[in-house]
C-alpha cells in the first residue's frame, strides 16, 4: 500500500510517500513568502513559486507524477491536537471534520493549517481513504494525575487540563527503542526525549505515556527554540501590572521570541553551541539551562515511574549534538546512567538505526534515533485501514471485587507451612476459582476485611483493588495491567497465622478476554484498546473509555470491570457490553 503523509504548517509543507514502511519520496516546501519557498525533494534544494500552503499541496501531484509515483492508495495527515477523544487515528469523514475543528480552539497555531492541508487532499484525491493521526493521542492513557491542573473547577469544565504533543515521535521511538534493546516494549520504562525546534520529554511505562512536559498547550516543559517551556503562571501578571502587557502579547512572546532565541539570540541550536564555544556567555546560559531542564524532567520522570530502565534522544538536537546528551546525561550516575563518550560522539543513524551509547555496566540504556513520525503515520494509518469492522457482539461484563493472587509461600506466611487452600467455586475462566478462606489487607489509613483469594496460585503476590478501596488503606495503588508489578506500593496482609508485607497493590486495569476466534469474529487483535458502551440498571450506563483486549487460548470472552466502575454504571447483576464501531476511528463523546 502506498500512503502519501502531509504534515502541514503555516509556513511549511513536509510530506512523504511510504511503500509498506519503506520511504519513496521526501519532500518539503518551507518559509512560504510572497512570491515562492524554499522546495527539497529527496535532498534536491531549490526554490520554488509557491507562496503559500495551497499552492504548495496543489504541486504535489505533479511532483509524484514526475517521479513515477502519482498511484497511490490513502493520504494520511498529522493533527497537533485530537482533544480528549481520539484514542488513536481516525478515517476522515464529516463527523470525524467537525470534531477536529471543535478541537481548533486547543491548538489555534497548528491544528488550522492542518485542516487546511486536509480539505485541499480531499478535494485532490476524493475517491481516497484519508486518515487524521493525532499528537496528543498516545498520552491519553496518562492518569489524571499527570493530566489535571489544580485551578478552581470552572476552568477545568472549560477543557483546562494537560495533554502532551509529540506523541507520534514519542511512541515511535519508544517502539525503536525496545525493538534495539530486544525487549518487549510492556517490560520498560522508558522516558524519550525529543529535542528539536519544540521540544518534550514523555515517561512511557510499560508501553503507555503516563506522562509527558507539554501541557495543555506545546509551550509547558522544556526549554525550546523560540518557546519557553515552564515558567511561573504568577509572572503573567507581573507583566501586565510592570510593562503593561496583554495577554495576546504574553502568549506571542512565550511562543515566539523566548527559548533560546530570547537567551542566546538564535533558536538554531548549532549556533548557540557556536557561540558558546567561542566565549559567549549567553550562549553558555543558554545551553546550561536547556541541559538542566532536561536532567530534571529525566529524574522526575524516573521516580514516577519507579524506575528507569532507557532513555531515548531524538529531534535535531537529541539526534546530533553529542555535546547536548553528554551534558544532559553528566550527573545521572545515581540513577545507574552512564554514557560512553567513544559511543556518543557519532552515534550512526542511518536508515533508521537505534545504537546504544551508554557505558559498559550502566544499568540504564541510553539509545539515539532518527524520530519518523510520516513512517508512524503511515504505519498506523494502514492498521486502521486493515482492521475489519467490528461486528456487534455482546461481551458479558463481570464486576471484580478486591481480591489477592497468593503465591505458595505468601499461603505459608499468612495460614501456616504446608497449608492448602480450598477451592469454594469454579470462576468462569476454566481453571480459576475462588477459595473458602478471607484475608484482611491492613494499609496506613485502614483496614479491608474479608478479602477473596483467588487460585491458582501464581509466581507473584497481586492485590486488586478498587479506586475507593486504595483511599481507604491509604495508599496510592496505580492503574496496572494484570502482572505489571514492579514499582507498585507495599500493603499488609493479614491471615489467621500470620502477616505478610507485599507489594503488588494495583487497581486492576479494566480489560476483555477473549479468545482467537472470538477476537477475529469481533475485529479485534491483542493489546487493542476499545470502548465498550455497558448498560447499566435504571437511567445509568457508561462508555468505558480504552479498555485493553487480551487474547489468549481456552478463554472465555468476559470483560473485567471493577466495583467502582461497576457502581458509575449502575450494574447490579449481570450486564453486557457493546463495542462501540469504529472506536479508534472516533470520538467517543
Ligand atoms: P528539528 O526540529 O527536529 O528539525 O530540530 C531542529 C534543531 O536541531 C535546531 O535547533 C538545530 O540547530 C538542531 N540541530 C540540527 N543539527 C544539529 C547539530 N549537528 N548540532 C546541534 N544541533 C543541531
Amino acid at each position: 500500500m502506498r500512503v502519501l503523509v502531509f504534515n502541514a504548517g503555516s509556513s511549511s509543507l513536509k510530506f512523504g510517500l511510504f511503500d509498506g514502511d519503506r520511504q519513496i519520496l521526501k519532500g518539503s516546501f518551507d518559509r512560504f513568502r510572497e512570491g515562492g519557498c524554499d522546495v527539497a525533494i529527496d535532498g534536491h534544494r531549490g526554490r520554488a513559486p509557491h507562496g503559500d500552503l495551497a499552492a504548495a499541496i496543489a504541486a504535489v501531484p505533479g511532483v509524484l507524477a514526475e517521479r513515477g509515483h502519482a498511484a497511490i492508495d490513502a493520504v494520511g495527515h498529522r493533527f497537533a491536537h485530537g482533544g480528549p477523544d481520539f484514542t488513536g487515528p481516525a478515517l476522515i469523514d464529516e463527523t470525524v471534520i467537525a470534531a477536529i475543528e471543535a478541537q481548533t480552539p486547543l491548538a489555534p497555531l497548528h491544528n488550522p493549517a492542518m485542516l487546511q492541508a486536509m480539505h485541499l487532499a480531499r478535494s485532490l484525491w476524493p475517491d481516497l481513504p484519508q486518515v487524521a493521526v493525532f499528537d496528543t493521542s498516545f498520552h491519553l492513557t496518562n492518569p489524571a494525575r499527570a493530566t489535571t491542573y489544580a485551578v478552581p473547577a470552572a476552568w477545568r469544565a472549560a477543557g483546562l487540563r494537560r495533554y502532551g504533543f509529540h506523541g507520534t515521535s514519542h511512541k515511535y521511538v519508544a517502539h525503536r527503542a525496545a525493538e534495539a534493546l530486544g525487549r518487549p516494549l510492556t517490560d520498560l520504562r522508558i522516558v524519550s526525549v525529543h529535542l528539536g525546534n519544540g521540544a518534550s520529554a514523555c515517561a512511557v511505562q510499560f508501553g503507555a505515556s503516563m506522562d509527558s512536559s507539554m501541557g495543555m498547550t506545546p509551550l509547558e516543559g522544556l526549554v525550546m527554540g523560540t518557546r519557553s517551556g515552564d515558567v511561573d503562571p504568577g509572572a503573567f501578571g507581573f507583566l501586565h501590572r510592570q510593562l503593561g502587557l496583554d495577554i495576546s502579547a504574553i502568549e506571542a512572546a512565550l511562543y515566539a521570541e523566548s527559548g533560546l532565541k530570547a537567551l542566546a539570540g538564535s533558536s538554531d541550536m548549532r549556533d548557540v553551541e557556536d557561540r558558546a564555544a567561542s566565549g559567549d556567555a549567553d550562549a553558555q546560559l543558554a545551553i546550561n539551562l536547556y541541559a538542566y531542564r532536561a536532567r530534571k524532567y529525566i529524574g522526575a520522570y524516573a521516580a514516577a515511574m519507579g524506575g528507569l530502565d532507557a532513555v531515548v534522544f531524538t529531534g535535531g538536537i537529541g539526534e546530533n549534538s553529542a555535546s547536548m546528551r553528554r551534558r544532559i546525561c553528566d550527573g545521572m550516575g545515581f540513577l545507574g546512567l552512564m554514557l560512553d563518550d567513544d559511543l556518543n560522539r557519532a552515534p550512526d543513524l542511518t536508515d533508521l538505526k537505534a545504537p546504544q551509547i551508554q557505558a559498559q555496566g550502566s544499568r540504564v540504556a541510553v539509545i539515539v534515533t532518527e524520530t519518523a513520525e510520516q513512517l508512524m503515520i503511515a504505519r498506523e494509518l494502514r492498521e486502521l485501514l486493515a482492521r475489519p469492522r467490528p461486528l456487534p457482539r455482546a461481551i458479558p461484563v463481570a464486576v471484580s471485587g478486591r481480591h489477592v493472587h497468593l503465591t505458595a509461600d505468601a499461603v505459608a506466611a499468612l495460614f501456616g507451612p504446608g497449608y492448602r487452600l480450598t477451592e469454594a467455586a469454579p470462576l468462569r475462566q476454566p481453571g480459576n476459582w475462588v477459595a473458602a478462606e478471607r484475608i484482611a489487607l491492613e494499609g496506613p489509613k485502614g483496614r479491608l476485611e474479608r478479602v477473596a483469594i483467588l487460585g491458582p496460585l501464581r509466581p507473584r503476590v497481586q492485590i486488586e483493588v478498587s479506586r475507593t478501596d486504595s483511599f481507604a488503606l491509604g495508599l496510592d495503588a496505580p492503574v496496572r495491567d494484570s502482572g505489571q508489578l514492579d514499582g507498585t506500593p507495599r500493603v499488609r496482609l493479614i491471615g489467621p497465622a500470620g502477616v505478610l508485607d507485599s507489594d503488588g497493590l494495583i487497581v486492576a486495569a479494566r480489560h476483555i478476554h477473549t479468545n482467537p476466534a472470538d477476537a477475529a469474529a469481533m475485529g479485534l487483535a491483542d493489546g487493542d484498546m476499545v470502548d465498550v458502551e455497558v448498560q447499566g440498571g435504571g437511567s445509568r450506563g457508561l462508555v468505558f473509555g480504552r479498555t485493553l483486549v487480551r487474547v489468549s487460548p481456552q478463554v472465555v470472552t468476559e470483560m473485567h470491570i471493577d466495583t467502582d466502575e461497576a457502581n458509575a454504571a449502575g450494574i447490579a447483576g449481570g450486564a453486557e457490553g457493546a463495542l462501540v464501531q469504529d472506536v479508534h476511528a472516533r470520538p467517543v463523546a
